[in-house]
């Protein structure tokens, strides 16, 4: 191009007045202790929270946290498809009923704090356009006029040339020569335009890169003169992407592996502008083991539920067990530390960024329920009743109205073989409480008598018959046990399960079975927490009641 840069410059962007050297200064390098990392969390808001978003954030947040720096929340709203009306809430909700918190940036829906915003990228023209200018005053970007017709006529020629790369670059790009003369013309016409990046990359030469978690990565330098802003004069990811982490003072690019290939063309334009590249780090993908075809395959929004992070809300899986079960999976070496911290809080493990698988991690529901029961496990009735009564009540409000009718009885209820130190592992998520204890609630309990097979009506009968005459509420839990012991020999049980295993054919069965016949009658159930404290918890006139009810029924 032989012609004035400068007077392009003004032509193209006459009412930007502002310079990149006021840019530097409003946004000066952050004050901060050698080593400190900042990181940034950039989704689109698109009104949803991906679990791949929250796993990325967590690994922002955590990079940030162990290094001393910052970690912030920008919204990457450029691309005005992908984006709702408020696409914001649900991303800063979902974050943070999870505990993920930001240093800055934006906070919900039209708040942001922090000196480096504004941190939504449509209130960011301005920087845009003066980072634009300067790049066409130096000759390095020119306006592109070219049509989608004429676009699509090059995608066509490139396809019959056999052209290995495609795209805007070398003879293919029109408007990259134009003269000053032509372009004048062209605007003068009203012809709409978008800026182009002057590539100045040889697709012969390589240009490697230090990825934290990948290593070395090299690729051919990058010969695409890529949209820098498009007719609307907003800019591309990758020109909003290279502006943002600059004047917001980003040290670390984390961000998904669909990127890695933008690296070359992001270190270029880097350059372009007279920037200091970041550290890139690309974070794998959460994958799920398909059913159908036993493949991995991405978390898809479309099939898989688990894929928002408000699934997990609406279960009811508790904060701790999703942090926790994602520290996993994001970390191998945090399973080592929890077993050496097993009361520390998640986010005092020291995360190493570099550690990082670089593989997929496959996300594994059954995984994250088990870690879940655990976790509900250690808390306490207290706890436990707060958690349900406040998920119910969003939830499940008939349930809420059963559950909180009477506080201290749930508490009671839900602390059945709890606050000891070996407690019962049993729901992974507040949508399985009801189920799980409905039988002490009247409003769900529904008497069945499925018997096990080797318990005959007639023998039921007669132990329920039998332990009702024993029944004393009064009694302890050791003397109640002795009782359900003391009525199996005449009944032709035994109290001894080893000795009916040595000879089953001299009895009809062994105290579980004459256990499980009780239980039965009592909750419908083969299987209970604790039947003594279940019993305690139901009251005298209601065990009579189903007892009784269920030798009728027999
Ligand atoms: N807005 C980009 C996305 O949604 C973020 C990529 C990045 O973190 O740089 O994928």
């Amino acid at each position: 191009m032989d012609y004035d840069c400068n007077a392009l410059a003004e032509l193209l962007f006459p009412d930007v007045t502002g310079t990149v050297a006021e840019l530097e200064a409003q946004y000066p390098p952050r004050d901060l202790p050698e080593g400190a990392r900042v990181t940034r969390f950039a989704p689109s808001p698109t009104g949803y929270l991906h679990l791949g978003g929250l796993f990325g954030a967590m690994v922002d947040v955590l990079t940030a946290r162990v290094s001393g720096g910052i970690a912030y929340l920008r919204i990457e709203d450029t691309d005005k498809k992908r984006e709702i009306a408020d696409g914001v809430s649900a991303i800063t909700e979902g974050l943070s009923s999870f505990g993920v918190t930001f240093d800055e940036g934006v906070t919900g829906f039209g708040t942001e704090q922090g000196a480096y915003g504004p941190y939504t990228q449509s209130k960011r023209t301005g920087v845009y356009h003066i980072v634009a200018k300067q790049l066409v005053r130096e000759g390095k970007a020119y306006p592109c006029f070219c049509t989608a017709e004429e676009l699509d006529a090059m995608r066509e020629r490139q396809e019959a040339d056999g052209a290995l790369i495609r795209g805007y670059f070398g003879r293919y790009a029109r408007c990259r020569n134009l003269s000053l003369d032509e372009i004048q013309a062209n605007l003068a016409a009203g012809k709409p335009w978008v800026l182009r990046f002057r590539a100045d990359g040889d697709e012969n030469r390589r240009i490697a890169f230090e990825d934290v978690i990948r290593g070395k990565i090299e690729m051919p330098e990058n010969i695409i003169d890529e949209v820098l802003l498009k007719s609307d004069g907003v800019p591309t990811y990758h020109f909003a992407h290279v502006c943002d982490d600059h004047f917001m003072r980003t040290t670390h690019a984390i961000r998904g592996e669909e990127w890695i290939s933008s690296v070359p063309k992001h270190i270029a334009l880097f350059k372009a502008c007279g920037f200091r590249v970041p550290k890139y780090a690309h974070t794998p993908q959460v994958l799920k083991l398909d059913e159908e075809t036993g493949d991995k395959r991405k978390l898809s929004k479309r099939k898989d539920p688990e894929a928002a992070v408000s699934y997990f809300t609406q279960v009811g899986t508790p904060k701790e067990a999703l942090i926790e079960y994602l520290m996993t999976l994001i970390s191998s070496g945090f399973e080592d530390w929890r077993r050496a911290n097993p009361d520390a809080d998640a986010a005092a493990f020291p995360f190493n960024l570099k550690k990082m698988s670089a593989s997929g991690c496959l996300f594994d529901l059954a995984k994250l329920n088990d870690v879940s029961k655990n976790v509900i496990s250690k808390m306490t009735a207290d706890e436990v009743y707060a958690r349900v009564a406040e998920w119910a009540k969003t939830y499940d409000e008939p349930f809420y109205s059963v559950f909180t009718a009477d506080p201290q009885r749930s508490r009671a209820i839900v602390n059945i073989d709890r606050e000891n130190p070996k407690p019962r592992k049993d729901v992974a998520k507040w949508d399985e409480v009801k189920e799980f204890f409905s039988y002490l609630y009247n409003e769900y309990y529904e008497p069945r008598f499925e018997l096990p097979e080797n318990v005959a009506p007639a023998d039921a009968k007669a132990i329920l018959n039998a332990w009702l005459a024993v029944y004393d509420p009064a009694d302890d839990k050791d003397t109640w046990f002795q009782k359900i012991k003391d009525l199996c020999e005449p009944l032709g049980y035994t109290p001894n399960v080893k000795e009916y295993k040595q000879n089953p054919d001299a009895f009809k069965g062994h105290v579980g079975d004459v256990s499980t016949v009780i239980r039965l009658a009592v909750t419908a159930r083969r299987n209970t927490p604790d039947l003594w404290s279940v019993m305690d918890l139901l009251g005298e006139s209601e065990v009579r009641a189903r007892v009784q009810n269920a030798v009728a029924a027999l």
